[in-house]
């Protein structure tokens, strides 16, 4: 088994052709550092995906403090922060985001599960005394906010697009889909599934995708007794997939009453159940190229 710690992972170079994944958060509910977390990683919610070399950064959980970090000396000036939904482990990277404290750079955040208003008035909240220290005033001029209605396309002026679908999950949250090249992945989390068949709607949104980040908070028999929290598990995950001809699960929001053992045990059996699905690690990086999905980072 691979020991190094997640954040020491080097990556590798990112397509600047196709859609790659680089996970910086993959903890779902509270980050969890400690020695039981060193192979998968402590941090909460935030992946980085770029389409043909564009920077998207999904959710902005404590992880984005690394995200970050790696940007600061990069090219961009740019980035729009895609946010699943305003609860705290998606949200609390953001003040240690430190391009935002960089007055040539511009950052728009976007939200779609508040009926079409901005996340900026929650953010503002968040960065007040005696909650932080610095105000978002300071920021405003290089920070925008985008409300949006979950299932909208978003388009942005450079011509990408993102599909979005609404999730099932307490106050609601969003769903995204990155398309290129016949190629797609999508990205499902914080979400409960329904019952005990997938829906329609979800079937249709994750249809085809090489690969399907996917709320898998709870294994099956934990999850009995937390129904109704917001979160689904690998099973319902996988049926998912095999309704939408989608190939690969990355399980994600992993528990953090898990530690790397227990991941470990869970990941055997998913890999058992269908072959190269996985529980996403921080630092590891995925590439979608013209012929199949690779699979770089760390290995067992
Ligand atoms: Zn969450
Ligand atoms: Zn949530």
């Amino acid at each position: 088994m691979d020991t190094r710690s997640p954040a020491a992972l080097d990556v590798a170079p990112l397509a600047t052709r196709g859609i790659s994944v680089r996970f910086f958060g993959v903890r779902g509910s509270i980050p969890v550092p400690g020695p039981g977390t060193l192979i998968y990683g402590g941090n909460t919610a935030c992946v980085e995906v770029r389409v043909d070399g564009r920077l998207f950064i999904v959710d902005a959980g404590s992880g984005l403090a690394s995200l970050g970090n790696t940007l600061i000396d990069g090219p961009e000036r740019s980035f729009d922060i895609l946010l699943s939904h305003l609860h705290q482990d998606h949200i609390v990277g953001l003040p240690f985001f430190a391009p935002l404290y960089e007055p040539d750079r511009h950052i728009k955040i976007y939200a779609g599960n508040l009926g079409g208003r901005t996340p900026e008035a929650a953010l503002r909240t968040m960065f007040s005394p005696p909650l932080f220290p610095i105000e978002l005033d300071h920021k405003a001029k290089h920070l925008d906010f985008v409300g949006f209605h979950s299932g909208e396309t978003l388009r942005f002026e450079d011509g990408f697009s993102v599909r979005t679908t609404p999730l099932r999950h307490p106050g609601g949250a969003t769903g995204y889909r990155f398309d290129a090249h016949g190629h797609a992945i999508a990205y499902v989390s914080d979400f409960e599934h329904a019952g005990s068949a997938p829906e329609p709607e979800m079937i249709d949104f994750v249809r085809d995708c090489d690969l399907v980040i996917y709320d898998t908070t709870f294994t099956v028999e934990d999850y009995v007794a937390c129904k109704g929290w917001g979160h689904s598990t690998i099973e319902a995950g996988l049926a998912l997939c095999a309704a939408a001809g989608a190939k690969r699960l990355a399980a994600f929001h992993h528990n953090p009453d898990y530690d790397d053992a227990k991941l470990a045990e869970i990941e055997a059996k998913l890999e058992r159940a269908s072959p190269g699905s996985f529980c996403a690690r921080e630092g590891q990086v995925l590439q979608l190229s013209k012929v199949a999905l690779s699979r770089a980072g760390p290995v067992t």
